[in-house]
Parts: structure tokens; C-alpha cells; sequence
């Protein structure tokens, strides 16, 4: 009987401690202040920080959403006042229907008093690049001062907005770069960037992710968070070289892919802008907006075809966690400014000095809360911006404007649409498409136009069947066209003449990197939307022993590769990559293990010299080295197959004194350039590289070699770029073009009993390019 009240006293006296608890600062749990020098938290720390503030605040919300690639929790926190975290399912529905007007019939009235009644919702999303260390460090500061300030600015902020904070969107780096940096600490190696990618498969390439969603990462973000919530503003915290602008906040330089709303464009300006005027006022230097970084690929920008405008900002780095000193001519400017002058885009200037983890998370903190005071003192314009962004999207198009696409119904509906096939991209983001069967199409002329369009796309399964269509007017229309239709991009010079270069590469038209065709239609007609049943596509055979090449140096294109073998769905069993490194190309019974082996695109010189003695621990240093292109050539003449990827192509002409020549060697950029294009290519469909293939393909040429065969007798073309300067490219941007005409993409040389297959291009682009996935097949196949 004693024992009661006992039990009930203890469990009110836990409870009411649980609640009256003082929130905890992060030095309370790390053990350390963010930002310090030298120091590094653990994603188990970061976890531990979020769940202890999230257990002491009534202002939080913090969940796990997932596994990341290797098993870690994907998490978020949703932060705001105490009674709108009570009303989350109220606000996310007046969002959705702000994002889709046509639930509201796009009635303006309607739209206002939901306005009058929302929240602007800001996405901040952390430590994609796992070496820039300084944002997962500073979203626990962010968290706290929220969770915790009652000053009447926070308070505005927490009524106003709905913050969804990302800790980091790659935890798995989070710990390889801790590990890494822990390690080298105190050493001469203290500060170095790991000899690994920081994602298991792709490295930095996770942020050129967002519109083919292959990563885990990627996928969770835009299915649990941003298709959820729709935010109006995604602030994405990075940071750049050591040497540059202090901070870099939008607008973007030009170009802007043509697909993006001029509402967000007009919102990422004022918002960058604002917040640029706003950190110079309070003290901060050498910050820069409209230079560097442009706005062209939405495999950055997820947000931008999706109702919200994208802050990226970029604080120069330290070395991870190391202080540096940056002299004053040491310090460099890029595209658009020079960072020793004060130009209308960049002030003040900087005048060098050292430069510690802590600036680093000073400017992102206070450059973080610029964004959310915007956000919360602007509210009803955000949600007004936002509602006019879906309008216009949903308005009836009439004849003569963008109706839809059609394109041919895929073999196996149910498998493309889970997967990073055509069906699966468009429906992960929030495209709604459905199907049209020709016969049923009452307007005669049209239906005519329409047959003679939709039958050579669907006469493989017959003239009856249906194709898929998609149409223009919907809420995410600007994705469909952004990713459906072929790109031009600017013919950018300097004022020498010389091309301007992108920031990333110049094309991602998904039906040409998926081997589809899809056609624009101008004029109206109706739309069924029920998903027709069909058959299921047989896989692959499973490729014989293989094993990819992985150089210390870490190649993006090595993760990719080894992606592509272990997760995409064209295997009857999944093939499992073996991995081969430097020390085992150094061992001569290398045919024992492999029937193949790949080298994925990285610069010639990384794979034959590899770090230099003194740059990294001793066990880190060196290449193939000249032992192993001789182990290499055995391999070969006894059989083996090697399979070099770009610009690894160019190791092997010169290695194994291949007779091929590099038309692109010694040209200069004015007269030839190619920064990430896709071209056409021309198919020797007899030959078993190119087995079941279409006669005409792609190229995904970046940093790309073509082939001239200075003596044929033991190479043979599997494809070739086209005879006419004009039929070269096909979407994105190539300069000298006709310095391509009829040269070769991809060669097989004989050597011995086995043979060399050399790729000028990127077969298994990004994962992206699966026109082209099953040349590489094909070559460890054979
Ligand atoms: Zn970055």
C-alpha cells in the first residue's frame, strides 16, 4: 500500500523533470562548443544532442526517417512555436493546398484566408559535402538558440515559420571524416581530406542527385520531407575553397535553366540579397552574392521546380577543423568578382588573417537566422509567391502551348516506376502522368497526328497499345519540361573569347540518358489515368568475375560504378564488384581472380602515380605504378579483359602504347569545349559490345578523349560520333564540335588472347545514362 504513492511521487517527479529540465547546450552533451578548434562531433554525438534538447524543448520535434546507405539513422527536426508543432497536419494540409491550387479550384479568395492562416516553411539542409564540416556543427547551435531564446526576434521566428532542420543529409560521412581527422590529428597529415569518398557510392557527386534520386539520402529527403512539406525556402549550408569570398549567398550567376519560375528567381534574389546586406551590417567581410555558382542543372535544386527557391550559401573553409592563415594575395577571386577588390557584388573586402572553424560557424549561424527572419517577417508574401508559383503552373494550357509529352509505354510499368527509370524520377517528383490509347481519341484530324506520332513508339507492342502521356499542366510541369526537353545552353564567353565555364555540366535531358523518346504535343486531347498491366522484363546474365579499380585517390566515378553494378535492378542476381587496389595490381597471379576488370574515369596521372610520398600516410602513397602496367598487360595478352573508362582511356593509350590518338590532347578551350554534354554516336551493332543496341546512341563527354586509330589491324570501332558537325550534339553545349567528325567513342583492341576496351565517354554516367549501361555490360561480358 506504501508503495503507491512512493511509485506515483517518483513517476510525477520524473515527469515534471523531464519537462522543467533546462534545455541542454551542446557543450553539455559534445563536451565541446561547435566550432572549437580541432573538434569534431560524431554522428552518435549529434544524435545523442538532438534527442536530449528534443526530450527538454516544447519547441521541437526530432524523428528518424530512415537508414542511411550504410545502416545509420537519416534524421530531422521539425522546430517552431509549441502550439503549431501541436497543429503540424493543419499547416502541411494549407501548404499542399497552396502547392496544388487545382484543390482549391485556384480560387484566390480561398487561397487568401489559407495564406492569412500558413507558415512559411524553411528547410535547412546540412553537411551534404561531408568535409565541409562547419553546417552539421552549426544546426545544433541553430537548434539550441531556438529551442531555447526568448528574445521577441526567435519568438517571431518560431510563430511565423515551421523549421525543418537536416543535421546532415550524408550521416555516414559525417563519422568517415571525424574517423579520418582524429586519426591524422597531431600529425603532419592533420587536416588533409580523406583517402575515401565520403559517401560510399558517389562522394560529392550527392549533391548532383536531385532530380535522378539513385542515393538512399536523396530519396528519403524528398519523399519524407520535401513532398511532405513543400517548403518556400531551402537554405542549403556548404562551404567553398579556403581562398575565395569569405560567404557566397544568392542570386546566381546566369545561366538559370529556363524552367525556373521567375517567382523563384525574384525570391532567391531579394532573400540572398537581404541576407548579404543584413551580415555586412552586423560586421561580417568578404561576401559576395551573383558570381560563381549559376543556377543551370536541377540535379542541385530540387526546390526550384518544386514551389521553393534554394539559398545555397558557401563560407570559405578551414582545413576540416584546423585554424589556417590566409595572406592577403593569397586570397583569389572566381567567376564574377575578384576578391582583393570591392565590387556592388562583393564587400568589404577581406583583408586575410586567420581563419578558424569558428568564423566558419559564425557566419553560417548568424546568415541561418538572417534566412529565418526573412522567412518570418515576410510570411503571407512567401505563401503568396508560393500559391502564384502553383497557379500558373496548373492553368489549362490552350492550343498552340505545351499540352503534354507522350512517350511509349515501358515494357514493365510496375519495375520502371520503382526504379531510376523515367516513370520512377517523374513520379519521386510528384509528376502525375497517365496513359492514351490512340484508338480512343475522338477528333479525327488530331487522332491521325496523334497515330502517326505514338505508333512508331509503341509498334514493338503493338498499334493498340496505350502510350503515356504526360501533361504540362501540373503543379511540378516545370520539372517535366526541365528534365523532358533538350538543352541549349548559352554560348558564354569572356572577354578574351574564352568559354565561360559552367559550374557543373550543361545537359540532363533524361530521355536521351535513358534510351526513351518522348514527344511534345501542342494541342489538347483527354487523358486516362489507370496504369496498364504488362509484361516483365527479363534481367541480365550475372557478368563474370570483374573487380573495379579503386585508387587512394577517391574517383566519384568509382563509386558510381561500383552503384551501378550493386543497385541498379538489371541483373536476374545482383552481381557483387569486386574491388581491386593498387597492392593487388602488384601481384602477378592477378588472372586467377578476374576475368575483367574496370577502371573507372580518373585522370591518368592519379592512376599511375597516385599521392605523392609525404602528402599522405606512407600506406596511401603511389599508383599502379610501372609494375602493374606491366601485371596489367599479362592480364590481358592472357586473356583478361580491360575496360578503361574516359579519361582513364588516356592511361591506357599512352601505358600500353595503344595505336590511338586523342584527337581533344593539346587543343585549347576557345576552340574545343565539351563541359558535360550529350552527343550522338553511332553504333557497330554487329559487333557483341553493341549487341542488342539501337544503331544510334549517346555519349554522356565530359573531359572526354575521341579516338583516331593510327593503325587498324588489331582495333576494332564499336562507336563512332556522326559524319555531319550538326547531327554531333544533342543536348547541353559543345564548342569545335566538327573536331569530332566520324572519330571514335568507343574502341576494342586486341592484345594477346584477351583485349582492351576503351570508353571516350562515360557509360554509366552519374547513374544516370542507362542508354548506355549496356555497352559496359556487354564489355565484361564478352
Ligand atoms: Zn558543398
Amino acid at each position: 500500500m506504501r508503495l503507491f504513492p512512493r511509485l506515483l511521487l517518483f513517476i510525477f517527479v520524473l515527469a515534471s523533470f523531464a519537462y522543467s529540465q533546462k534545455p541542454p547546450t551542446p557543450i553539455d552533451v559534445l563536451g565541446f562548443t561547435p566550432g572549437d578548434d580541432k573538434k569534431l562531433a560524431s554522428w552518435n554525438q549529434i544524435l545523442d544532442y538532438f534527442k536530449k534538447l528534443d526530450a527538454a524543448s516544447d519547441r521541437m520535434k526530432f524523428e528518424e526517417i530512415g537508414k542511411t546507405t550504410m545502416g545509420a539513422p537519416f534524421v530531422y527536426a521539425t522546430i517552431s512555436a509549441p502550439e503549431n508543432l501541436k497543429n503540424l497536419e493543419k499547416y502541411k494540409q494549407i501548404n499542399a493546398k497552396l502547392a496544388d491550387p487545382r484543390t482549391i479550384k485556384s480560387n484566390d479568395k480561398l487561397a487568401q484566408s489559407l495564406i492569412k492562416q500558413g507558415k512559411t516553411i524553411v528547410l535547412i539542409t546540412c553537411g551534404i559535402h561531408s568535409t565541409e564540416v562547419g553546417s552539421t556543427l552549426s544546426s545544433m547551435l541553430i537548434a539550441h538558440k531556438l529551442a531555447t531564446s526568448n528574445e521577441p526576434e526567435i519568438q517571431k521566428i518560431l510563430q511565423n515559420t515551421i523549421v525543418l532542420l537536416v543535421p546532415s543529409l550524408n550521416p555516414d560521412g559525417v563519422d568517415i571524416v571525424k574517423d579520418w581527422y582524429d586519426k591524422t590529428l597531431g600529425t603532419k597529415f592533420e587536416g588533409t581530406t580523406p583517402p575515401e569518398l565520403y559517401h560510399k557510392y558517389v562522394g560529392h557527386d550527392n549533391n548532383r542527385d536531385w532530380y535522378a534520386f539513385t542515393q538512399v539520402e536523396t530519396q528519403l529527403t524528398v519523399d519524407k520531407i520535401h513532398n511532405q512539406w513543400h517548403p518556400q525556402i531551402v537554405h542549403d549550408i556548404h562551404q567553398q575553397g579556403e581562398r575565395g569570398a569569405r560567404l557566397f549567398l544568392p542570386p546566381y550567376l546566369a545561366p538559370v535553366e529556363p524552367n525556373v519560375p521567375k517567382e523563384i528567381i525574384a525570391g532567391y534574389t531579394e532573400l540572398g540579397n537581404f541576407m548579404a546586406d543584413d551580415l555586412r551590417a552586423k560586421g561580417f567581410q568578404g561576401i559576395t552574392t551573383d558570381s560563381t555558382y549559376d543556377a543551370w542543372t536541377p540535379a542541385r535544386a530540387y526546390s526550384h521546380y518544386h514551389g521553393g527557391v534554394r539559398i545555397l550559401s558557401e563560407t570559405a573553409s578551414a582545413k576540416l577543423a584546423t585554424p589556417i592563415t590566409v595572406k592577403f594575395d593569397e586570397l583569389r577571386g572566381s567567376e564574377g568578382f575578384d576578391a582583393k577588390r570591392e565590387s556592388p557584388n562583393f564587400s568589404p573586402v577581406w583583408k586575410g588573417g586567420e581563419w578558424h572553424l569558428r568564423d566558419i560557424t559564425n557566419y553560417m549561424t548568424t546568415a541561418a537566422f538572417s534566412l529565418l527572419k526573412h522567412s518570418a517577417d515576410n510570411r503571407e508574401a512567401w505563401l503568396k509567391r508560393f500559391y502564384a508559383i502553383g497557379k500558373e503552373a496548373v492553368r489549362p494550357r490552350k492550343d498552340g502551348e505545351l499540352f503534354a509529352y507522350v512517350l511509349p509505354t515501358p515494357q514493365n510499368v510496375e519495375q520502371n516506376l520503382k526504379s531510376n527509370h523515367l516513370l520512377g524520377i517523374l513520379k519521386r517528383g510528384g509528376v502525375e502522368f497517365g496513359f492514351v490509347n490512340p484508338a480512343n481519341i475522338k477528333n479525327t484530324q488530331f487522332q491521325n497526328y496523334l497515330k502517326s506520332i505514338i505508333s512508331p513508339l509503341t509498334q514493338k507492342n503493338g498499334f493498340d497499345q496505350p502510350a503515356v502521356v504526360i501533361p504540362a499542366n501540373q503543379p511540378y510541369g516545370n520539372f517535366v519540361k526541365a528534365m523532358l526537353e533538350n538543352q541549349e545552353y548559352p554560348n558564354l564567353r569572356d572577354a578574351s573569347g574564352n568559354p565561360i565555364q559552367p559550374y557543373d555540366v550543361t545537359a540532363h535531358t533524361l530521355p536521351l540518358l535513358l534510351g526513351v523518346e518522348a514527344i511534345p504535343i501542342y494541342q489538347p486531347f483527354s487523358i486516362n489515368y489507370s496504369i496498364p498491366k504488362n509484361s516483365i522484363r527479363k534481367g541480365n546474365p550475372i557478368p563474370e568475375k570483374f573487380a573495379v579499380y579503386r585508387s587512394h585517390n577517391p574517383s566519384m566515378d568509382e563509386g558510381w560504378t561500383r552503384w551501378v553494378f550493386e543497385k541498379t535492378n538489371f541483373w536476374v542476381v545482383k552481381p557483387n564488384a569486386g574491388i581491386i587496389q593498387n597492392r593487388e595490381i602488384h601481384d602477378e597471379n592477378l588472372n586467377f581472380k578476374y576475368n575483367s576488370i574496370i577502371f573507372p574515369d580518373q585522370s591518368p596521372n592519379q592512376i599511375l602515380n597516385g599521392y605523392a610520398k609525404g602528402s599522405m600516410p606512407d600506406e596511401f602513397v603511389g599508383g599502379v605504378g610501372k609494375e602493374g602496367v606491366a601485371n596489367l598487360r599479362k592480364f590481358a595478352e592472357a586473356g583478361g579483359t580491360l575496360v578503361f573508362l574516359n579519361r582513364a582511356s588516356n592511361f591506357a593509350i599512352e601505358q600500353f602504347k595503344l595505336p590511338l590518338k586523342d584527337v581533344t590532347r593539346g587543343i585549347t578551350r576557345k576552340d574545343f569545349y565539351i563541359p558535360g554534354s550529350i552527343l550522338r554516336t553511332e553504333l557497330d551493332t554487329g559487333n557483341p559490345i553493341a549487341k542488342s543496341m539501337p544503331e544510334k546512341s549517346i555519349a554522356w563527354f565530359e573531359d572526354s578523349p575521341a579516338f583516331e586509330v593510327t593503325d587498324s589491324t588489331n582495333v576494332k570501332v564499336v562507336a563512332r560520333y556522326p559524319e555531319r558537325t550538326e547531327d554531333i550534339l544533342l543536348s547541353g553545349w559543345a564548342l569545335g564540335a566538327e573536331k569530332l567528325r566520324g572519330k571514335a567513342a568507343l574502341v576494342e583492341v586486341r592484345m594477346g588472347k584477351g583485349k582492351i576496351v576503351l570508353f571516350g565517354f562515360r557509360p554509366q554516367y552519374r547513374g544516370q545514362s542507362l542508354a548506355t549501361f549496356p555497352l559496359l555490360f556487354n564489355a565484361i561480358g564478352n
